[in-house]
This record gives structure tokens, C-alpha cells and sequence, in this order.
């Protein structure tokens, strides 16, 4: 990707304010996307999501970036000497997921600073990380989500919701199906 893509698609997410977490849910689950975009957010109801937040706030001693440029990027890690921006995961479960917003702030650093960087995921439990770099291939498919976010987020209802894996641990189950949003422990 050129220079002057760079710039537009950064330009136009701050614009827009789409934000990296945007880049996960487009890949999950476009029903998600939208409710998220237009802020209807139920995290505080879901346990799953507070282990994720406890999870970056201790695994690394606490060491987390400050939300960065404006509205866009939020990433747990940024290493300016080693150019690296990471994203601290629990498990594998939907890295491509993370891939996808890992490549987003691999953008907005790159149109930043001027320079390369790379992303890494990191999953502590596991003692492993990934590399994640924005060659040709990665650079279309980061085009391809923002083109579907845009797409998705100017709909004036959500798209129509599709039951699947994943929404037994979503937040918005509640809202989609009609669960609970707290697991019962046995
Ligand atoms: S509950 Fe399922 S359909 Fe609804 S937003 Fe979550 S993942 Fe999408």
C-alpha cells in the first residue's frame, strides 16, 4: 500500500471514528459491528469481557499504551525502538480476528511515524507470540474490512443477526437472542 492510501484510510477512519475494535468485529460478526458502532455497548454485563480487561491490565506488569490518536488506535503495547505495536490476547480464539485489528494499528503507526512497523500478538497463558506484518496480501485484506465496516456501519438497522458460535460468550446475546449475559458456575 502506498503513502497516499495510508493517509486516506487513517484520515477517514479518525473521520469516522472507526476503531481498531471495529477491525475484530467486522470479522466476527457484522450484527456486532454495527450495535458497537453505534454504541450499543453491553461489556459491563459479560464476564468474559472483564477477565479480557483484567487480563491486560496485569498479564505485561500493567505496561498498556494510552488510547492513541484521537479515537483510533488503543493498543495494549507500543515499542518505538523495535517499532512493534502489540495486542495482548488469552487464547487463540479468533486470531484472525485480531490479525485484522493488529494490521489496522499497524497502518495508523506506519502513516504516523513514517517508518515500518510491525504487530505482535502476544498470549501470555501460552508463553507464545505472533508476527503479524502488512505485506501485499495483508495490506488488501485490511482494505477489504474497512470497506465492509463502511458498508455495515451506514446501514440504518443491523444487519440481520446469524446465530453462531461465538454468541454464546458475546455480549450481545442478550440482545440478539435473549440470554443471560453471566455464565452459572457448577
Ligand atoms: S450474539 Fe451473535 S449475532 Fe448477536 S452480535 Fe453477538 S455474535 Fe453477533
Amino acid at each position: 500500500m502506498n503513502h497516499e492510501l495510508f493517509a486516506i484510510l487513517c484520515s477517514e477512519a479518525e473521520h469516522r471514528h472507526i476503531h481498531g475494535l471495529l477491525f475484530q468485529h467486522i470479522v466476527l460478526c457484522p450484527t456486532r459491528a454495527w450495535l458497537h458502532y453505534h454504541r450499543v455497548d453491553c461489556y459491563h454485563l459479560n464476564r468474559h469481557m472483564k477477565m479480557g480487561l483484567w487480563l491486560h491490565e496485569t498479564a505485561y506488569g500493567g505496561e498498556s499504551a494510552e488510547p492513541y490518536f484521537g479515537a483510533g488506535i488503543a493498543p495494549d503495547m507500543l515499542d518505538f525502538v523495535k517499532r512493534e505495536v502489540s495486542e495482548v490476547k488469552k487464547s487463540k480464539s479468533h486470531e484472525a480476528a485480531a490479525i485484522s485489528q493488529l494490521r489496522f494499528y499497524v497502518a495508523v503507526m506506519q502513516e504516523v511515524t513514517g517508518e515500518p512497523w510491525v504487530g505482535m500478538l502476544r498470549y501470555p497463558s501460552a508463553k507464545r507470540t505472533k508476527r503479524v506484518v502488512l505485506d501485499g496480501p495483508a495490506q488488501l485484506e485490511l482494505l477489504e474490512a474497512f470497506a465492509q465496516i463502511k458498508a455495515v456501519i451506514e446501514l440504518p438497522v443491523p444487519p440481520a443477526k446469524v446465530e453462531k458460535k461465538i454468541c454464546a460468550n458475546c455480549s450481545y446475546r442478550i440482545l440478539c437472542w435473549g440470554l443471560g449475559t453471566e455464565d452459572e458456575d457448577y
